[in-house]
């Protein structure tokens, strides 16, 4: 069998992606909110059913940006309560914008943040809830808004698994306060690098528009400290041509899933999250819990699919309250729900062109 990788990035036929660049060579504008930039945006508003959004850079500097600037308003109140179970950089960006984070543990039907836990946490200093829409799970979104009403506490999505997912007929990006999504080249849609926060407040467009260029609000004005965090024409010209695919994909990536869960599905000691009631998924990753009553360990599939060429993930581990530059003020002790999947849960292959005879050897493999 070829290699096979966890995830395949998505390219656009090269021709479309010449007639969206082609334009650049007459206007020679790059970057700086160009034309293509300004047509992704409202491509973007169109496909997510949303009002306000603003491009950047990637998804990491997206999320950074926003929180930057909401600690502009924030005051005393300080912490942004989030999970242990993700990518660093959910933690990370509240760290670095300078809110302190407070970990909730997360429940084992669909991998993310537990109102309960949070709930329990809560109090008058709390600026913000994080939670992510894990592997295209969809939070707890109504009763996360509930406490966000109750307790006065922003509700702030790191969508970045969630790109296309809809609940009823809501799109991902409808919930909280503000939603991060990312484009990189793993995710289901991509612009080679960039991301995206989607808001409700208007106001938030003066800070967000300046912070991820230099603070500048004006020929000569610059209000506030901003590094650059700007998309280009050539990812926002990637955007376009990937968003006119990305439904199709999302088609074929349910054909994967439904293969990996009829062969997976019902063998014991393997844990599949059932599939969310009402959502359309993304199909973006392909978790897969390994617990006591499987023959093998998660660690033994890993290195058992590694030796037929075939690359997992341990995704998430090790646990953002595990990492060493959080180490001393947080553990996963006080997260056990988060630290029971991390010990056990790998990611399989997944991508749209993944073929049902290399998922089935995949599954030859795991059941060994
Ligand atoms: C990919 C990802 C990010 C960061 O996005 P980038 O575009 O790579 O900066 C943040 N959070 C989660 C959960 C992610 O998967």
């Amino acid at each position: 069998m070829n290699r096979v990788n966890v995830t395949r990035s998505s390219m656009p036929p090269i021709q479309e992606y010449f007639n969206e660049i082609e334009p650049l060579w007459e206007s020679h504008w790059l970057t700086n909110a160009g034309a293509i930039h300004q047509k992704l945006e409202n491509a973007l508003k169109e496909y997510l059913g949303v009002e306000n959004i603003s491009l950047f850079v990637n998804g990491h500097s997206a999320l950074e940006v926003l929180l930057g600037a909401y600690r502009l308003q924030s005051g005393e109140k300080n912490k942004i309560i989030t999970t242990p179970f993700s990518f660093s950089s959910t933690t990370h960006a509240i760290v670095r914008s300078g809110f302190i984070p407070v970990f909730a543990d997360i429940r084992l039907d669909d991998f993310t943040l537990d109102p309960v836990s949070v709930e329990s946490l809560i109090d008058e200093t709390v600026f913000a809830v994080l939670p992510v829409h894990v592997y295209g799970n969809l939070a707890g979104v109504d009763a996360l808004q509930s406490i966000g009403e109750k307790y006065g506490a922003k509700v702030i999505y790191d969508a970045a698994h969630a790109f296309g997912v809809r609940k009823g007929d809501k799109s991902s990006a409808s919930f909280g306060d503000a939603s991060m999504f990312s484009f990189h080249a793993t995710k289901v849609f991509n612009t080679i690098e960039g991301g995206a926060i989607v808001y409700k407040d208007p106001s938030l467009r003066k800070p967000l528009e300046s912070l991820k260029n230099f603070g500048i609000t004006s020929a000569e004005s610059v209000e506030f400290v901003g590094g650059n965090a700007k998309m280009n024409e050539f990812c926002a010209a990637m955007g376009i041509c990937n968003l006119k695919h990305v439904d199709e994909e999302i088609q074929k990536r349910a054909k994967v899933e439904a293969r990996y869960r009829e062969r997976l599905g019902s063998c014991d000691g393997i844990y599949m999250a059932p599939v969310q009631a009402g959502v359309a998924s993304n199909h973006a990753y392909m978790p897969v819990l390994f617990e006591e009553t499987f023959p093998f360990t998660r660690d033994d599939v890993y290195e058992s699919l590694l030796r037929i060429g075939v690359a997992s993930r341990k995704y998430f581990y090790p646990l953002i309250n595990d990492y060493e530059c959080y180490r001393g003020d947080y553990s996963s002790r006080q997260t056990p729900v988060a630290k029971y999947v991390a010990d056990r849960i790998l990611t399989l292959p997944m991508y749209a062109d993944l073929g049902i005879e290399t998922v089935d050897a995949i599954c030859d493999c795991i059941l060994g």
